[in-house]
């Protein structure tokens, strides 16, 4: 393997973890905190994932984990709970103190830590955010990565957002980073952007040596990719995905 960030990635391992938070942002949407039990700690590269046991009968579902890597004792997902199959509904079942089996650090969804990359755009929708989040701390709160940053996030509504605060603050206080949530069915007096992240893909400028980091549902994935080739004339190299579904 040629790229650096692939040959240097934490060993996967069984792991036990404990339900210590949970926050419901709304209905759909909800932030679950674990501590680790076993071992005390962990390492990861933002973007990874965890694959979770769901079932008495070892099925398996994959969540990306949404905390940096600096916060090594334990991790954070962000879960969509509209799917309502197995995985969902285990998490959403579970209560303060359960514990969860745990494998990983798992995936390739990392950044370019190089510098063929001179500046990062990622794009998320719904619960694509949650690897994002773990992905934009790191790189402006702990890395102090000077590259130029912005986030695209695209939800139905606006009701369903979540972290907006802390996003906003990001854009505030880091002057590299640029955020631009849009929302696809407004239904208040929403003032920011309305339509489909591609809407902002097609409209926006990107520099040369951009690299893109998309997540979330496949068309979303196959829509900005075609975009970013076409319209931006964007290099294979340097479009970076993980399909949720
Ligand atoms: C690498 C990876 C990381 C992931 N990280 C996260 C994460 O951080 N947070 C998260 O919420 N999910 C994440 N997912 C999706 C997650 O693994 C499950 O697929 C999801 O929770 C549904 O599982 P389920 O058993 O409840 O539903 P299933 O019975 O497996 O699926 C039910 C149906 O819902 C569809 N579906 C799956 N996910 C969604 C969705 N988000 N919205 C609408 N329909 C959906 C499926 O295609 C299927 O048709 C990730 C998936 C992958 C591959």
């Amino acid at each position: 393997m040629s790229d650096k960030r692939l040959t240097n990635l934490p060993k996967p391992q069984q792991m036990i973890a404990v339900l210590q938070d949970k926050q419901e942002f709304n209905p759909r949407y909800v932030e679950l905190t674990f501590e680790l039990k076993e071992p005390p700690t962990f390492e990861f590269l933002a973007g990874q994932y965890l694959s979770i046991q769901v079932s008495p009968e070892g099925e398996r579902r994959a969540y990306s984990i949404a905390s940096p890597p600096s916060l090594n004792h334990g991790f954070r997902f962000l879960v969509d709970f509209a799917p309502g199959g197995v995985g969902t509904s285990f998490l959403k079942n579970l209560t303060f103190g359960d514990q969860i089996k745990v494998l990983g650090p798992l995936g390739h969804f990392v950044v370019d830590q190089s510098s063929k990359e001179q500046a990062l755009v990622f794009v998320g929708t719904g619960s694509g955010i949650a690897p994002l989040r773990s992905m934009i701390d790191d790189l402006l709160v702990d890395r102090q990565d000077k590259r130029p940053i912005r986030l695209y996030w695209g939800m139905r509504h606006e009701s369903e957002l979540f972290w907006l605060e802390d996003f906003e603050n990001l854009n505030e206080q880091y002057k590299n980073f640029e955020f631009y949530p849009v929302i696809s069915q407004p239904v208040g007096d929403w003032p920011l952007s309305t339509g489909h992240v591609t809407d902002m893909i097609l409209a926006h400028k990107f520099e040369p040596q951009t690299g893109f980091y998309l997540c979330g549902r496949q068309t979303m994935i196959q829509e900005v990719t075609q975009l970013l080739k076409k319209k931006h004339q964007v290099n294979d190299s340097f479009i970076h995905f993980e399909k949720y579904y």
